[in-house]
């Protein structure tokens, strides 16, 4: 009988894991459908760019892309955001991260990315941090304070760098 009930559970659990993973695809799918819709109201906007520049050219006139293309350039951030988006969503889907380099996806373990070999950085799992001894948020909180007072003197530094060489120009 046990051998029968361990194969019920098993039998069950495949079922539940095809079922997630059955979701997880058309969902999948439809991000994608959604990523090529922007790409190609992406085109179409390229296309009328296209045409206001031709037209300044026939009429003579200099174009201005503050003033001229401020709403078509405007669309293409929000299309292009939300493309960024749906990719990121697929990826926790998929259970992939992108390469930092030239966006393949890989498995969450990987070091280097297959297709171009760059070292990838290490990913923070979020859900453990959670999960530890609630003593060490202490010690916690004070390094990444530490880090950031860090990274913000390396900001600094950035920019007295680019105002010394703006000077110099
Ligand atoms: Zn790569």
């Amino acid at each position: 009988m046990e051998f029968f009930d361990k194969l019920t559970k098993k039998a069950s659990e495949t079922y539940k894991g095809a079922a997630e993973k059955t979701g997880k695809l058309a969902r999948e799918a439809k991000l994608k459908i959604k990523i090529n819709e922007n790409k190609s109201k992406i085109n179409d906007i390229y296309e009328e760019i296209g045409k206001k520049v031709y037209q300044k050219h026939t009429s003579n006139e200099d174009i201005c892309i503050k003033k001229d293309l401020e709403d078509e350039c405007g669309k293409i951030d929000v299309l292009s955001a939300e493309i960024e988006e749906y990719h990121k969503e697929i990826l926790e889907l998929s259970n992939e991260k992108a390469c930092v380099n030239c966006g393949e996806h890989m498995g969450l373990d990987a070091k280097f990315c297959p297709k171009c070999g760059k070292e990838q950085p290490e990913i923070k799992e979020e859900p453990a941090k959670e999960v530890e001894v609630i003593n060490e948020n202490v010690s916690e909180e004070s390094s990444s304070e530490e880090y950031n007072e860090e990274s913000k003197e390396e900001c600094n530094t950035e920019e007295g760098n680019t105002e010394e060489s703006n000077n110099q120009e």
